[in-house]
């Protein structure tokens, strides 16, 4: 049917495509690539043949008007970015709000995304988090952005380059704490995938002292903020007092 497929592709293992995507990445008329040429290495290795155009940040606006003109002719579209879902921290948003504007419908296929794959191993709390994608490039906009999460209860993740990985977790831990519990989740899917956990004054101990752990594509975690008071009546209610309550507990009435 005619409509605008959102298909994941693999963030490092091929064997990560699914094979509704193949079948849909082979009927459709045209797939819209971040990046023709990052991508056509993988059509080409499942033997898919559709034909490619480039939509990127810079042309996706004009690009988009095109694409609902070819859904408008009946042809079915498919959009892919160079890895894992489009639309996170890719390109496609643009694309996909004036397909729906224009009245296509827009069908989404599940597939790899690094932060929900690095998340799910990760050991921290899963039930609430919030992505953040990328933190901004400069010392000060980084810190602003972590002080504003400061107090956020929910599990951070955030994308992270390997040029900056260090700068990052030295800024989380001068704004969100030393002791902050992070996870570092490194190449995930590839041969060299790795996870780094603790205070994050330790994890920056072992990035810094390792030239490896610069190295290829990172999803750092923190954990959320831990009120005090919200940490169960051992913690919330100092040791003195406990003592004092116990005592009175065992001689009173
Ligand atoms: N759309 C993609 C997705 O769904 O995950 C993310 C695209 S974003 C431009 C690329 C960033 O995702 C990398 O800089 C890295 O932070 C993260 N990433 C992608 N693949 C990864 C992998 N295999 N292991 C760890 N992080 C990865």
């Amino acid at each position: 049917p005619v409509a605008l497929y959102i298909v994941p592709t693999p963030i490092g293992n091929l064997e990560d495509l699914s094979s509704r995507a193949i079948t849909i990445l082979k009927q459709v008329s045209l797939i819209a690539c971040e990046d023709t040429r990052h991508s056509g290495k993988l059509l080409s290795h499942f033997s898919i043949e559709t034909k490619k155009i480039a939509l990127h940040d810079h042309n996706e606006r004009d690009r988009s008007q095109w694409i609902i003109q070819k859904l408008t002719n009946g042809e079915a579209v498919a959009l892919i970015s160079d890895a894992g879902t489009p639309l996170i921290s890719d390109p496609g948003y643009h694309l996909v709000s004036q397909v729906r504007a224009a009245g296509f419908d827009v069908t989404p296929l599940p597939g790899p995304c690094a932060a929900i794959t690095a998340l799910s191993a990760s050991g921290l709390p899963s039930d609430r988090f919030s992505f953040e994608g990328f933190l901004p490039s400069k010392e000060k906009g980084r810190a602003d952005k972590l002080t504003d999460l400061k107090e956020d209860p929910r599990t951070l993740i955030f994308y992270e380059s390997p040029h900056r990985i260090v700068q990052s977790l030295t800024s989380i831990a001068a704004v969100l704490g030393d002791d902050r519990e992070v996870v570092m989740a490194r190449e995930v899917t590839k041969i060299f995938e790795t996870f780094l956990s603790g205070p994050v004054v330790d994890v920056l101990e072992r990035v810094t002292n390792d030239a490896n752990q610069q190295r290829g594509e990172i999803v750092l975690m923190c954990h959320g903020y831990r009120s005090p008071k919200l940490e169960g009546d051992e913690q919330a209610i100092p040791t003195k007092v406990m003592q004092t309550l116990t005592l009175l507990n065992e001689e009173l009435p």
